[in-house]
This record gives C-alpha cells, sequence and structure tokens, in this order.
C-alpha cells in the first residue's frame, strides 16, 4: 500500500491560519508525493498545476487534496 509523503511547514494558510503542508516530491512504488503545497483545513492546494500534461507529479494530482487515495506519513 502506497503512503503519501507529507511534510508540516512553520507557514500559515492566509485563509484559515492553521498550518500549511507540502506534498513531497517522491513518485515509487511505495510513496506517492504531488510536489506542491497544501491546506488540509480549507483541502485546497496552494500551488497551480505545471503546464506539463505528462508531469509526473501534476498530472496524478487529485482536484482536492482529501481526495488522496493514500494514508498520509508524516516526515519532518
Ligand atoms: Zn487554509
Ligand atoms: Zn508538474
Amino acid at each position: 500500500m502506497k503512503r503519501h509523503i507529507v511534510k508540516e511547514l512553520t507557514e500559515r494558510c492566509l485563509d484559515c491560519d492553521q498550518a500549511i503542508w507540502v506534498s513531497g516530491y517522491q513518485n515509487t512504488h511505495r510513496y506517492v508525493g504531488y510536489d506542491a503545497k497544501l491546506c488540509r483545513y480549507c483541502d485546497i492546494w496552494l500551488d497551480s498545476t505545471c503546464p506539463d500534461p505528462i508531469c509526473q507529479y501534476c498530472s496524478r494530482r487529485p482536484k482536492r487534496p482529501s481526495l488522496i487515495p493514500y494514508a498520509d506519513l508524516v516526515v519532518d
């Protein structure tokens, strides 16, 4: 079962003032990341997707963070 790599940042969301998280950079058979910041509380991505239609991060990114079908693995 893949895990979604996430890391908590010191930045705060401008809308809700909750901590911002970043989805990791790894895409392996064990781990998945989308290379983008997100707010879990607002359930939005804070980075837009890049224009590359086959980008290994953006092209597979769900519309909202809550739709990620993998359990989070929190890293430091
Ligand atoms: Zn927020
Ligand atoms: Zn991309």
